[in-house]
């Protein structure tokens, strides 16, 4: 047996008892639980379960803090801000959403920015709430140095993702979420482990030479998606996630990380905007739904956020599968 088949409730049962008996308390554990599980269920396993050892190993070594109780303060009258306490990102973000949707539908627009926290989980699922509550959405975040900015051959932007989120006419989304280095370093770390060659672009190894050896990839750095434009909007991330909200530039985030396996610290911003409150109150919605709609009229086209959207509707009732190596190695953390 080489898989192991897990209802959504066995695993989520499974998730909280490691994060509990790791030092997480309810209101941690239960975030990252959720955004955990929220990834399992949408078939992202790059940040699913396949997580929980390094959120487990950054519990472990102190330098999260599993108790964090994260406050959220307006210091501008279009901005709040969030102290996560050094935990987990996820309890921060649960706790900024609400405020942001309202302090958004107040003025048009308003920012939530998450300072001393540690985050390596997707960012759809932060964007998708707010979009399903009305407003368009983009997160952003960075992370430790493992990209080379195009035209050089040292790791030095963390893979950066970003996410917008759109409301659908029908409650739901259509929410985009990607890293800025061509591939996912989760999915890197993957193909690693599968003994898979990494797709060609997507990094080069310690001497600067392309390579698809993702071990070779990992030593060495790995490449922005689309040369210096990809590299330009990492370059972005890093600004507004460093030098805006005050937390760390993610070569300033490899320095001070103890490298532990788990998250690294740093900081996430979010950007919400109703568009009621923009030019075209009572258009905007059936108006975005002209351009998904001429887009799907185009033959084999789908948009992004469809696969996980019709995953979710399969893996309730399917169940999700994991690695029998992942599994007992989770298991093996609950103590
Ligand atoms: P992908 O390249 O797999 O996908 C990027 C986006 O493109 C997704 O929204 C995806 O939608 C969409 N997409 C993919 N294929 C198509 C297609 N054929 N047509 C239309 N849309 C498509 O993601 P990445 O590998 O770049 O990133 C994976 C995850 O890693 C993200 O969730 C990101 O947040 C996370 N990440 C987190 C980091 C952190 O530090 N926290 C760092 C870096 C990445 P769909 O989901 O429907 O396939």
């Amino acid at each position: 047996m080489t898989e192991v088949k897990l209802t959504l409730q066995e695993a989520d049962a499974l998730v909280m008892d490691v994060l509990r008996a790791n030092g997480a308390d309810e209101a941690n554990a239960r975030a990252v639980a959720d955004t955990v599980m929220a990834a399992e269920r949408d078939v992202c396993h790059s940040h699913g379960i396949f997580r929980i050892p390094g959120y487990v190993a950054s519990l472990k070594s102190g330098k999260v803090n599993g108790k964090a109780n994260p406050k959220i303060e307006k210091i501008a009258p279009g901005v709040l801000q969030a102290d996560a306490e050094r935990g987990f990102a996820p309890l921060a973000l649960e706790r900024g959403r609400q405020p942001l949707i309202d302090l958004a539908r107040e003025q048009g627009i308003a920012a939530l920015a998450i300072r001393n926290m540690h985050h390596f989980a997707a960012l759809w699922v932060e964007v998708e709430p707010i979009a399903e509550a009305g407003l368009a959405a983009f997160a952003w975040t960075a992370a430790t140095p493992m990209v080379a900015p195009a035209g050089g051959t040292k790791p030095l932007f963390g893979t950066n993702p970003m996410a917008f989120a759109w409301p659908r006419k029908d409650g739901s989304s259509m929410a985009f979420d990607m890293a800025t280095a061509a591939t996912a370093r989760g999915e890197i770390m993957i193909m690693a482990r599968d003994g898979k060659q990494a797709p060609p672009g997507a990094g080069i190894d310690a001497e600067g030479n392309p390579t698809t050896d993702p071990n070779a990839i990992l030593a060495g750095a790995q490449l922005p998606f689309g040369g210096y434009k990809g590299s330009a909007i990492a370059m972005m991330i890093e600004l507004l996630v460093g030098a805006l909200i005050g937390d760390k530039l993610s070569f300033e985030a490899g320095e001070a990380d103890i490298k532990d396996g788990g998250p690294p610290p740093g900081g996430e911003l979010m950007i919400a905007i109703d568009p009621n409150r923009f030019g075209d109150p009572e258009g905007w919605l059936a108006h975005g739904e002209k351009l998904f709609a001429a887009m799907k009229a185009q033959e084999g086209l789908r948009l992004p956020g469809e696969r996980r959207h019709q995953n979710r509707l399969k893996t309730p009732k399917d169940g999700i599968v994991l690695p029998k190596s992942l599994y007992d190695t989770v298991c093996g953390l609950r103590g």
